[in-house]
């Protein structure tokens, strides 16, 4: 079968390969690939800055937004063939440490976690995939393609649900105002979740006048360009989305009092900034802010997630897919083009 495979740690190694069947070693369902997500996390591999390959092997199978239809599934998995399903990316560390023993592999503690398409497990960039049973998630048949968001979207509802949690520090947290910074996917996702808790939700992107601006009106959200809104609006909640260093920073301090700020982009290191922490401590305590960082999802998550999707305007959500690439051009996907939001490649 093809899959997309690459040379972690070496730059533009990606290529369409010729693989074995996926093993029974990783899980008896057995899902033939409808689509596959591409992210900013894909790129860092194909760039050579991320990635590793399974422990004894040379090159990963990339991919870890997966979507795909049940081939075979064992009879108490609650699966049958036909059933559309999107595999986990985490896998608890061998340990196990107490978060992943849990079930929140989400908060592993030691760093041993391994992930499909990412760290030491190939991905689900093939034409038919293993997964085993606890780690497959059902999406709602109606959502057809859009399913391919349920990773993405499973980052999100991770996001909100500490969101949630931080906020409850106080029993009065009645927020009513959100920020989210960059108009990409997860930004996108992150407003969608907003606006289904009746926010009033604020996006800022320097994309002037594209699509994404329209999309974020659609959703009956407000959209900025100009980086002083940041001051300005001043929201209860900022869930910052563009990894951008110089952005960041100045988010840090940007929610009202008892504001929640959370960091979802993951960053190159080495950029440096003349910052005033002084400053920065000072309106974190004098304002019972919180500033924190989030990263993947549990299948808890992943369920959550899945409930959004399907309680989301379809037609607005089919707006976030604005590239679809075939299998055999799957290069074109991994390019950075203007007017991109997610761009899919399909199997099929
Ligand atoms: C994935 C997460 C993963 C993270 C770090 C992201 O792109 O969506 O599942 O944990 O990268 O590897």
């Amino acid at each position: 079968m093809r899959a997309i495979t690459v040379l972690p740690g070496i730059a533009n190694s990606a290529r369409l390969d010729e693989v074995p069947e996926p093993p029974l070693s990783e899980g008896p369902v057995l899902v033939r690939t409808l689509a596959l997500g591409v992210c900013a996390t894909d790129r860092e591999i194909l760039m050579g800055a991320y990635g590793s390959a399974p422990p004894g092997e040379q090159r990963l199978v990339l991919g870890h937004e997966s979507l795909g239809t049940v081939e075979a599934a064992p009879d108490d998995s609650g699966l049958v063939p036909g059933d559309l399903v999107v595999g986990i990316v985490r896998r608890p560390d061998p340990e196990p440490c107490p978060a992943c023993a849990a079930g929140e592999w989400d908060m592993c503690r030691n760093g041993r976690y391994t992930e499909r398409g990412i760290k030491e497990r190939h991905g689900y960039g093939a034409e038919r995939f293993r997964v085993e049973t606890e780690f497959v998630v059902k999406v709602e048949p109606s959502l057809g393609m859009l399913g391919v968001l349920l990773e993405p979207a499973s980052i999100l509802a991770k996001a909100w649900d500490h969101i949630e949690r931080i906020g409850r520090r106080t029993r009065v947290w009645a927020p009513r105002t959100l920020l989210v910074t960059g108009a990409g996917p997860i930004g996108l996702l992150a407003a969608l979740m907003g606006f289904q808790r009746d926010l009033e939700v604020h996006v800022l992107d320097h994309n002037k006048g594209g699509p994404k601006e329209a999309i974020v009106h659609d959703l009956g959200a407000t959209y900025h360009t100009d980086e002083g809104s940041l001051a300005r609006l001043a929201p209860d909640i900022l869930i910052e989305c563009t990894g951008a260093a110089a952005l960041i920073s100045d988010c840090l301090s940007a929610t009202a009092p008892a504001g929640i700020a959370c960091l979802t982009g993951v960053t190159e290191p080495g950029k440096m900034f003349d910052y005033d922490i002084g400053r920065l401590n000072r309106t974190l305590v004098l304002n019972n802010d919180v500033v924190f960082g989030t990263v993947n999802a549990n299948r808890r998550h992943y369920e959550m997630a899945a409930g959004a999707l399907a309680r989301a305007n379809q037609a607005w959500l089919a707006r976030l897919i604005t590239r679809r690439v075939p299998l055999a051009r799957w290069s074109e996907a991994l390019e950075h083009r203007a007017g991109d939001i997610k761009v899919i490649i399909e199997f099929g």
